[in-house]
């Protein structure tokens, strides 16, 4: 419950008709991505920085976890309520404030959709690279605090090689300025880049100055169809060595393809163990070459069929065979685990093939695409939590997992972020002093611990909130 005081506080800061503390509001803005669900006690919608600002000194005086949210589309809990609080949303902040053609940056507010972004800038003929696959409803204020990765990382890299400013409002109320409108820039400390990847841990985002890149003429899609994962993962090699970056290069694994082939617009034959989804982009002469070239030195590798869009309904349908991977896992088991862990772009196949010998294991299902082009797996565990004893099955089976990356010289999440999901397993990849100097730098921006608390970091490291 919150305090009469405290809401009648919040509400000369937002107005009425931005704070909700009904039970049906509280439950709306419980849940993300994951599923999971905590209520908060209150939810504030900001309209500017500076009621950020105040809303941040209020939670200070009277000790109330905070919890910035923008589209809610987060995989890891980041902004989830645990100890229950404020869930401040920050989607009414949604302007483009500018698209400067001459320095080739904008400048946003966090709640700005990302595909919005990129549909104005395109009209300018610019171009905004990171595209998570959520890009259609997630913010771009959730993009930073995430670091958003996506598809085009391959080729354009994630959304912090995109940051090149931000203002921010500290969890003690100041807002500050790091970074700019220049590509230069070493006075002092780079905050900026400590901001993006934060988890909405060490401040709120209020405004933010992107990079933008002139438009690629055009793209080219191909699909190529192989007879073995081992074919496919040397494709993806043989591709880099020919001195080819594609936009993206997707793969799927052989139990990811038996999900889709009946919904499938390519056909996909029984034979068929794993695809490589390839896109390049730049000038219309060069992808021509170089969609030639990748068809060269894909083809002495158990390649089944290729298929390369002429037009763009054709690399719709491509990118159709993409989108229907996460739909239809579920017919294998109700209940998905989903991670994305990270490996060496060479390791891919060694990562594959532990991921085949722990679902024989086990004798769980685990179904496997994602981004061959960065070596960023996206691990799906499907099971039915309703037999007995497969709570604890998953927590092992992730374990080995996530130690399987780490032995590979990977990361346990490339997008996603720790949140909740992956607090037990960091240690397993950040040493126990790193650890210590990242609660350090969280101390310092958050004296009471009342900004996001309970992500990222196992224990509480101030003040527990007052509720
Ligand atoms: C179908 C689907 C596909 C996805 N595909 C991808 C993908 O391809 N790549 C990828 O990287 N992710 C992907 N995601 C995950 C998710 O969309 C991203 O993490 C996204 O960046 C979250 O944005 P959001 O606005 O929904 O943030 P939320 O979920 O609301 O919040 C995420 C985190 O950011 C913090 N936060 C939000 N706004 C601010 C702010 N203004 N200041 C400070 N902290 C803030 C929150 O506290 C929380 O910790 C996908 C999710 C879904 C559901």
């Amino acid at each position: 419950m919150i305090d009469k005081t405290v809401l009648k506080r919040l509400t000369e800061i937002v107005g009425k008709e931005n704070v909700f503390d009904q039970k049906s509001d509280r439950i709306t803005h419980s849940y993300d991505a994951t599923g999971r669900s905590y209520l908060p006690d209150v939810v504030v919608y900001a309209g500017s920085a500076a009621e950020v600002s105040e809303v941040m000194k209020v939670a200070n005086r009277y000790l109330i976890p905070v919890l910035p949210r923008g589209a809610g589309s987060g995989f890891t809990g980041g902004t989830l309520p645990v100890q229950g609080g404020i869930v401040l949303v920050l989607t009414r902040m949604d302007r483009i404030l500018a698209i400067d053609t001459e320095n080739l940056v904008a400048v946003v507010e966090p709640g700005v959709v990302t595909a919005e972004l990129q549909r104005q800038v395109e009209k300018q003929g610019l171009f905004y690279p990171p595209d998570p696959a959520s890009k259609e409803f997630c913010t771009m204020g959730g993009n930073v605090a995430e670091c958003a990765g996506g598809p085009r990382c391959v080729k354009y890299g994630v959304t912090k090689d995109y940051i090149m400013g931000l203002e921010v409002v500290t969890p003690t109320g100041e807002i500050i300025r790091t970074g700019g409108k220049t590509l230069k820039n070493v006075v002092g400390y780079d905050l900026t880049k400590l901001f993006v990847g934060s988890e909405g841990t060490l401040g709120i985002v209020t405004r933010i100055v992107v990079k933008l890149l002139p438009k690629p003429e055009a793209k080219k899609t191909m699909l190529v169809q192989f007879s073995t994962i081992d074919g496919a993962a040397r494709g993806v090699s043989e591709i880099i060595r020919a001195k080819i970056i594609p936009t993206t290069l997707e793969f799927l694994d052989a139990s990811t393809i038996d999900c889709i082939r009946d919904i499938s617009p390519v056909p996909l034959p029984e034979e068929c163990r794993a695809i490589l989804l390839i896109e390049v982009d730049g000038d219309r002469e060069i992808i021509e070459k170089q969609a030639v070239r990748i068809m060269e030195v894909l083809q002495p590798l158990s390649v089944l069929d290729t298929r390369i869009a002429e037009n763009a309904e054709e690399s719709e349908e491509i990118w159709q065979v993409r989108r229907s991977v996460s739909s239809s896992m579920r017919k294998i088991n109700p209940d998905k685990f989903n991670e994305d862990i990270v490996v060496p772009r060479s390791r891919v196949p060694d990562m594959i093939r532990a991921l085949e010998n722990l679902s024989r294991e086990y004798g769980v299902p685990i179904v496997n695409f994602g981004h061959a082009g960065d070596g960023n797996i996206h691990v799906n565990v499907m099971v039915d939590l309703r037999e007995e004893g497969m709570e604890e099955k998953v927590h092992n089976v992730m374990e080995d997992i996530f130690r399987t990356a780490v032995e590979l010289e990977g990361s346990i999440s490339g997008e996603h972020g720790i949140g909740i999901s992956k607090m037990d397993y960091m240690g397993m990849e950040v040493s126990e002093i790193t650890m210590r100097y990242m609660e350090k730098i969280k101390e310092s921006f958050d004296p009471n611990n009342i900004l996001n608390p309970g992500k990222i970091f196992q224990k509480p490291i101030a003040a527990e909130g007052a509720l």
